[in-house]
């Protein structure tokens, strides 16, 4: 029986010894590691390449025991692909990828503060500034994906959205925690996102595993190929960037109040609700946030595709534009 507490060696990885573990999925485990020989701390994310192992399928009906599923190569293939091309101080960088008989590794740059889903949980909600300071971060990933290399990321949620914490500052009067309870500053222009206590330094895009390349928005050509698409594709692609682009506004919604903007226990409920953009600015959590800020979720949360705020019309919003942040220290 394994220990505890004992991290798992993966063969192919004993350059790296892993530190903890920092996430997990269906398929995938994230751990921290450190390179032995440069100490250069790292994220690895391991992917099995078979769904089950031997212990866990015994458990199993014999029905399912057939066809263990494997994990799409391509689709993993894709994901690293897709990586390798983006280069962008919001995106997670893939530092190297590689595989054993059983697994994938993706080794990426570590990102020390982990999902923004934890730090919303932990602060209840952001207030207004540090909100912007997230969201101008995330937008500025998508509008690089969306307009320099045809990329729509698909899967735009606070578990994919890391941070590196702020190091805390030494200061005699260090500024208040951007926590739920600062009023927005507007005319002191003192913010400092996070300063003083670990708060929210850069945030970063991660986990491309639902990625894809769309069609050149002008030409209507896929990147290389032309000609041969049936019309159904370029119709869907056409509007493909814009799932981001809602994806963006239920993010800046959830940070301002705490809760997302779509939410029943019941799934086809739930279903309904989006399909129909039925979501209220609910009354009291929202009523001493901006209009403003309102203005905004509304042009993003808008369900004809062709209407919604491109990522061009997000950073023209005054919301977005209102910069009364100074910029962090030493970075
Ligand atoms: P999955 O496809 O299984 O969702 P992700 O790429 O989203 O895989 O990684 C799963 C989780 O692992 C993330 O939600 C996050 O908690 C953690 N994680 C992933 N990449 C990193 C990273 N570079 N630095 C720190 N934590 C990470
Ligand atoms: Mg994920």
């Amino acid at each position: 029986r394994e220990q505890r507490n004992k991290m798992p060696t993966y063969p192919g990885l004993e350059r790296y010894q892993i530190l903890e573990k920092m996430g997990d999925g269906a398929f995938s485990n994230v751990y921290k590691a450190i390179d032995k020989m440069t100490q250069e701390k790292v994220a690895i994310k391991v992917v099995r390449k078979k769904e089950l192992n031997h212990s866990q399928e015994k458990h199993l009906h014999r029905d399912m025991k057939k066809k263990p599923r494997a994990i799409e190569r391509s689709n993993i293939i894709k994901e690293v692909q897709i990586m390798r091309q983006l280069k962008q101080p919001s995106i997670v960088s893939l530092l190297s990828f590689s595989e054993s008989q059983d697994y994938y590794y993706l080794v990426l740059e570590l990102m020390e503060g982990g999902e923004l889903f934890h730090q919303i949980v932990k602060l209840t909600y952001f207030s207004e500034n540090l909100a912007r300071h997230v969201i101008v971060q995330v937008a500025e990933g998508i509008r690089y994906l969306h307009e320099e290399k045809g990329v729509v990321h698909r899967d735009i949620k606070p578990e994919n959205l890391l941070f590196e914490p702020i190091p805390i500052v030494p200061s005699k009067n260090p500024p208040p925690f951007p926590g739920p309870n600062d009023e927005p500053k507007e005319d002191e222009g003192e913010f400092i996102p996070g300063v003083g206590g670990g708060g929210i330094g850069k945030v970063k895009i991660a986990d491309f595993g639902l990625s894809k390349i769309v069609w050149d928005e002008q030409t209507m050509t896929p990147c290389g190929t032309v000609g041969y698409t049936a019309p159904e594709i370029v119709k869907d692609e056409r509007y493909s960037k814009s799932v981001d682009m809602w994806a963006l506004g239920c993010v800046l919604y959830t940070m301002l109040c705490g809760f997302p903007p779509f939410y029943d226990e019941s799934i086809p409920e739930l279903t309904e609700k989006v399909a129909r953009g039925q979501y209220t600015f609910l009354s009291p959590w929202w009523d001493p946030i901006s209009d403003s800020s309102k203005d905004l979720i509304s042009n993003l949360l808008t369900v004809d595709p062709e209407k919604r705020f491109t990522i061009n019309q997000f950073f023209e919003h005054p919301w977005v534009k209102n910069e009364h942040e100074k910029p962090i220290p030493n970075a």
